[in-house]
Order: C-alpha cells, then sequence, then structure tokens
C-alpha cells in the first residue's frame, strides 16, 4: 500500500486525500481494465530501446521501424557494434534519428560494458545507463518487468495537477506525491491508463469535460463545454 508514503513537500496524505486519489484510480481501472504500452517488443531490451526511440514521435511509428531494427540487431551486443549511418537510415522516420542512433548505440555499449547485456530490473540501475532516465527505467520495469512503478510524462504530468492529485511540475515529485496517494498494487499501471484517458478524453488543448466520468470530482476549471 501506499499508506504512509510521503509527498515530496514531505506532507502525508490525509484520509480523505487517498479516498479521493482512489476514486479516480478505480474510474480509470474501469475504462481501462487492460492496458499496456503499445510500443511492440519481445524483451526488455527492445522496450528500452523502443522507449528512447519514442521520444517526440508516436508509437506506431517506433512500430514501424523497430522490426527491421531488431532483426538486423537482435542483441546489446549487435547494437553496440552496429554501423551508426546503417542505424539511422532504419530509424530515420521517428525523427531526430541521428541523436537517437547516437543514444541506443551508447545505451547498449554500457549495457554491454557493466551489465553483460542484461537489463537490470532495478531501478537504482537502470537510471544509471546512458540515456536512460526514471521516465524510461519506471516503463521498462512497469511493462516489461511487471513491476510497481509510475512513469510521468506530459500526460501525467497535465492531468494529475488538473486533478489536484499533485501541485508539483517536477516529474520525480509528481511521481512521488502519487505514490504517496495511491496503494502500491495500482502503481505499475496507473500511467498508461492517465496516458491513454489524456490521448481520449483529458487532452492539453481541448479536454471533454462534458463527457468526462471524473468531471465531478475535478477542481479543474473552466471545464470545456461541447462544441456547438
Ligand atoms: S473534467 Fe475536464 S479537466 Fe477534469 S479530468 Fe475531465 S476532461 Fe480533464
Amino acid at each position: 500500500m501506499g499508506r504512509g508514503e510521503v509527498r515530496a513537500d514531505g506532507t502525508v496524505p490525509t484520509a480523505k486525500e487517498r479516498g479521493y486519489a482512489r476514486r479516480i484510480v478505480n474510474r480509470l481501472a474501469s475504462r481501462y481494465p487492460e492496458i499496456s504500452t503499445a510500443l511492440a517488443y519481445a524483451n526488455p531490451f527492445e522496450l528500452l530501446v523502443s522507449t528512447v526511440i519514442s521520444a517526440q514521435t508516436t508509437d506506431e511509428n517506433v512500430n514501424r521501424a523497430t522490426p527491421e531494427l531488431f532483426a538486423r540487431w537482435p542483441t546489446p551486443d549487435d547494437l553496440a557494434a552496429a554501423d551508426p549511418e546503417e542505424v539511422e537510415r532504419v530509424i530515420f522516420s521517428t525523427g531526430f534519428y541521428r541523436q537517437k542512433t547516437r543514444s541506443i548505440i551508447a545505451l547498449a555499449q554500457d549495457l554491454v560494458e557493466r551489465y553483460g547485456g542484461v537489463v537490470p530490473d532495478a531501478m537504482a540501475e537502470l537510471v544509471t545507463l546512458k540515456g536512460v532516465g526514471r521516465k524510461t527505467a519506471s516503463v521498462v520495469l512497469a511493462e516489461a518487468f511487471g513491476q510497481p512503478a509510475i512513469a510521468v510524462d506530459t500526460h501525467v504530468r497535465r492531468i494529475t495537477n488538473r486533478l489536484s492529485l499533485t501541485t508539483e511540475d517536477d516529474p520525480t515529485r509528481i511521481e512521488q506525491d502519487l505514490k504517496a496517494l495511491v496503494p502500491r498494487h495500482e502503481w505499475q499501471h496507473l500511467s498508461m491508463r492517465i496516458i491513454q484517458f489524456g490521448r481520449d478524453t483529458c487532452s492539453a488543448r481541448k479536454p471533454r469535460c462534458w463527457e468526462c466520468e471524473l468531471a465531478r470530482l475535478c477542481p479543474f476549471v473552466p471545464k470545456s463545454l461541447p462544441p456547438d
């Protein structure tokens, strides 16, 4: 359980605050009972690399490029020794391809040199890998290893602030606030549920408040009205 965990500002959520969070989490769980990343992957290494490539593009774009990527360089050893120009050609369509190529080759080399080519299943180790931050590490922990982890991306940051689950802006502090509020067994799927809710209903520019099942709970103002 998250009970007893401390928020980023040092406070402990009240029973009322935890109850409010539980109602939101339960409604999202009812709406999205089965949810997982849309990134296609066969093992933790592929998910790690795909998550790095997914920056600034859609999961669909990543999924179009990665079958060839992982067919040609299926292991960390293969990718660590890859010709950057060839990798660039394969992931070109995902954007920022030069930077992403450098990142995934450096990541593969780091994995080989320090972890024998095996993706570690602990946050403390994952975040030491080149180019891997808490968000990417949390995605890999939750999705590939089934561990309780909460990835905070732009959707999660926006929606948790709109719903007053946090007043923080920094992703690490938001993660801490959510872990203080939400029972541990809900952590694993929480990010994906919020992200999908952000795509379907609570978008950045035009939230669909008029048809939102959280509208009666949500303190965000002004709520949007249906189009004429
Ligand atoms: S009521 Fe509007 S702002 Fe609040 S969660 Fe729903 S869509 Fe988002």
